[in-house]
């Protein structure tokens, strides 16, 4: 199926990788202790920092998201310490798991699914909680599309010398604007498969000078991902354990392409395309799940007689598009559309038309031949008009 021209891969990661970077994947394996993968490497990590908006190091761990989020946990944090989690929705509810596994004393902030949390519910607790260690929130909660406000927390922690704010931006960084050190972000966690338009395998992530002051004392246990390995053996040129070659000479080209285009232009053509699928996401007849939508990924609730998982499979089937369901309590009545990614614009016409389609089939009282006719001419003439 991933072979064929005509398949689209529209989730919130994995997501579809540019041609050039695919060419770098299939280069002969080299090994990583060599003059000419050491250079690579040290261009990456430098190049890099301009996507993190930051002056610390980046570090590039060989593990999915998760591994990333446990690192910046383990790293930062003893058993007892008092943490406050942010929780919205999936990945909310995992990571504030994780921090409880490793023995933090949780404190969860609850904000209904499909919104996002208020700054002075966390502004309060943190309050009545000075001794909290770190605050934890998703960028964007993948799982609803919502995309928290992280700089207005980012200002209420940096109020606290010893509060932590960790960020897992796995949908964010390298989507949307977030620059870690202008907005106070002490822990910040990418992931390879998600903004970094990458294969599955790698997470990105760094610290703050704030959370280096922790991290040597830090009690919780850590071995693979211990951070002080990785920091010298950076330092010396290269990964600690065996670098992840072929990822990390794609995150070169990627790195390469991001620069050639420029940040902006990225973050624009994320943002054009989320844009382009609110709108005619409404005028197909769904509506918008997310109060305060991401521009990574949108979520759209789908007509309440009909069901988003029988919508996505459909359109997988049927017409080649790979998009996603809802989880959990949003299981069946949303469908979640990602941006990020190689995505040409005859997909987005395509989507709209197939998801017309789709609509139709289940319904075809609720979708005519010549609504969804009109509606593809329009699409086509939207992306014609904001390029
Ligand atoms: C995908 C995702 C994760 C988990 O990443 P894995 O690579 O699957 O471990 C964590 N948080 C968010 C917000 C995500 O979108």
């Amino acid at each position: 199926m991933a072979t064929q021209d005509d398949y689209s891969l529209l989730a919130p990661g994995p997501v579809n990788i540019h041609p050039e970077v695919r060419k770098a994947l299939a280069l002969p394996m080299i090994h990583h202790r060599t003059p000419e993968f050491d250079k690579i490497l040290k261009k990456v990590l430098t190049q890099i920092k301009t996507v993190f908006q930051t002056e610390q190091d980046v570090y590039l761990l060989t593990s999915t998201g998760s591994g990333g989020m446990e690192a910046l946990l383990v790293n930062t944090l003893s058993p007892g310490d008092k943490v406050i989690a942010i929780v919205s929705g999936k990945f909310g509810e995992r990571w504030a798991d994780m921090a409880a596994h490793f023995g933090a004393s949780v404190l969860t902030i609850n904000a209904p699914w499909g919104e996002a949390v208020k700054v002075s519910d966390v502004e309060e607790l943190l309050q009545k909680n000075p001794d909290t260690r770190a605050v934890l929130c998703q960028a964007c909660e993948t799982s609803t599309a919502v995309a928290h406000p992280i700089e207005a927390l980012g200002k209420i922690t940096q109020k606290y010398p010893d509060t932590l704010f960790l960020v897992d931006a796995i949908t964010a960084l390298g989507a949307y604007p977030l620059p870690m050190d202008a907005w106070g972000i002490d822990g910040i966690v990418a992931g390879s498969q998600k903004a970094f338009m990458l294969p599955t395998g790698l997470s990105l992530l760094s610290f703050s000078k704030k959370a280096w002051r922790f991290i040597p004392d830090a009690k919780c246990p850590r071995y693979y991902f211990d951070i002080r390995k990785e920091k010298k053996a950076n330092a010396a040129g290269e990964t600690f354990y065996s670098s992840n070659v072929a990822l990390i000479r794609a995150l070169d080209v990627v790195l390469t392409l991001i620069s050639q285009q420029g940040l902006e232009k990225l973050f624009h053509d994320i943002h054009r395309r989320a844009e382009f699928t609110r709108i005619f996401g409404l005028k197909l007849g769904f509506t918008l799940y997310a109060q305060s939508p991401s521009n990574s990924v949108t979520a759209l609730l789908v007509p309440p007689q009909m069901d988003g998982q029988k919508i996505r499979l459909h359109l997988e089937e049927v017409h080649n598009i790979t998009i996603m369901g809802g989880q959990d309590q949003a299981k069946g009545r949303i469908i979640r559309v990602g941006h990020m990614g190689y995505i040409q614009d005859h997909e987005l016409i395509r989507l709209v038309e197939c998801l017309g389609h789709t609509l139709r089939h289940f319904d075809s009282d609720f979708m005519s031949l010549e609504h969804i006719s009109n509606i593809t001419t329009e699409a086509k003439n939207w992306l014609e008009q904001n390029p």
